[in-house]
């Protein structure tokens, strides 16, 4: 055999086992998210309090200050508060004028590419009595310290796995949006005035932790106008890699006006937003507490958005899954070597759906045609094959499986 040939062969076979690796390093790195460490971002949230962005004199400062504080803890050491005057009408404060703090923190991706990826969530609070008067407390724990409790969670997980995107990847903590999104307002003005909007893609989560026990885990994921592509991946990643199903509201255009995503598609960003599907009955009340969320729901969250930003800036995910182990083994193809006829056998639960053959330079040599569909046996003639090794992609209804097969 020609050296060429074998050096070829063997960086096939490479590239294949690599993928299947990773798949396994992407499922461990998954199984790292924690439940309790969302939880503690969640209580000491609320051990704040009150986060009612106009409350005191010093507005949300410490807040902001604290979750610059938990981003520098997971090595993000440009992480800082971002503040800015804002004045105007709002319904809940009447006339304002003063300072609001924003927090962002960025894992710059080693490419020199101009796209990025924002997670973010807002960081105050609001809460009110039935004559709309606001109340001496807002502890706000699932709206919206969940969804902050997300963004530190997958900052810890990139830490400890020393991950490096491709592509920069900002954390935001948005202030004042319960009196008119006025933090990621002032951020997505910012972001258009250097023209970055066209390369954001902002991944919003607002109340991401009422969920009843014994419901199934349902997450409602809005879409934007530019973003379908977005919500289509979104979807995808929630069935493949959480226990949640998603779930695409019927009434699309009015919520979506009603969190931070809305600024930011309104300046040009892509955009998704997730919240509960089961909406709190604590909602915008002294009893928006710790202890009444579900944090195993919202660690599933998490593995959501963080599969999106692995995904898109560290590798396909769904590629990783062209590689399943378990998968690989409950399919075997006989005999191997073949010399004429060989045959695809799969578990009964697991039909074949196609097969495609590849020559080693990534050639298509055969492909199945639609009425083979559906078998667990599978036949196939190879007297036309000349000599050689091949690799075999075989769909099934649970996954893609490679194999490689040499012709005598
Ligand atoms: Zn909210």
């Amino acid at each position: 055999m020609h050296r060429k040939l074998i050096v070829l062969i063997i960086s096939v076979l490479t590239i294949f086992q690599i993928k299947g690796q990773t798949l396994q390093e992407f499922q461990s790195i998954l199984n790292q998210f924690n439940a309790d460490s969302i939880s503690r971002t969640v209580h000491d949230l609320a051990a704040f309090q009150n986060r009612f962005c106009n409350n005191t004199p010093q507005g949300n400062k410490a807040v902001a200050d604290y979750l610059v504080q938990r981003l520098r803890e997971y090595g993000i050491e440009n992480a800082r508060v971002d503040s800015f005057r804002y004045s105007g009408y709002t319904w809940a404060t009447g006339q304002i004028d003063r300072y609001f703090y924003n927090v962002q923190g960025s894992i710059i991706g080693n490419s020199n590419s101009l796209d990025r990826y924002i997670i973010g969530a807002h960081l105050d609070a609001i809460s009110t009595d039935d004559y709309w008067m606001l109340t001496p407390t807002a502890p706000g724990a699932d709206d919206n310290a969940s969804g902050c409790a997300v963004f530190v969670e997958i900052a810890r997980i990139f830490h400890e796995n020393n991950l490096q995107p491709a592509h920069t990847i900002t954390f935001m903590g948005w202030d004042a949006e319960e009196i008119g999104l006025v933090g990621s307002y002032y951020d997505a003005a910012v972001r258009d005035s250097l023209g970055e909007t066209s390369y954001i893609t902002v991944l919003n989560n607002d109340m991401v932790a009422n969920q009843p026990e014994n419901l199934p885990y349902t997450l409602d994921l809005y879409q934007y106008d530019n973003s379908v592509e977005l919500h289509e991946l979104g979807t995808d990643i929630l069935e493949r890699f959480t226990t949640i199903t998603p779930n695409f509201p019927d009434d699309n255009s009015t919520m979506r006006m009603y969190s931070d995503s809305w600024a930011y598609d309104q300046s040009g960003c892509k955009a998704i937003f997730a919240i509960e599907h089961y909406f709190t009955e604590n909602y915008h009340t002294e009893q928006d507490l710790p202890e009444f969320l579900n944090y195993d729901f919202a660690k599933e969250v998490a593995k959501y958005n963080f599969a999106l930003l692995f995904h898109y800036c560290i590798a396909d995910v769904f590629t990783l899954g062209e590689h399943l182990p378990e998968l690989s083994e409950s399919i075997q193809l006989y005999p191997n070597p073949v010399q004429s006829h060989c045959y695809i056998h799969s578990s009964t639960d697991n039909a074949i759906q196609s097969i495609t053959i590849f020559d080693l330079s990534g050639k298509t040599i055969f492909q199945s045609n639609e009425n083979n569909q559906f078998e667990t046996v599978y036949s196939l003639d190879l007297s036309f094959l000349s000599h050689g090794f091949f690799m075999v992609k075989i769909d099934t209804n649970q996954g893609t499986v490679y194999k490689k097969i040499i012709k005598q």
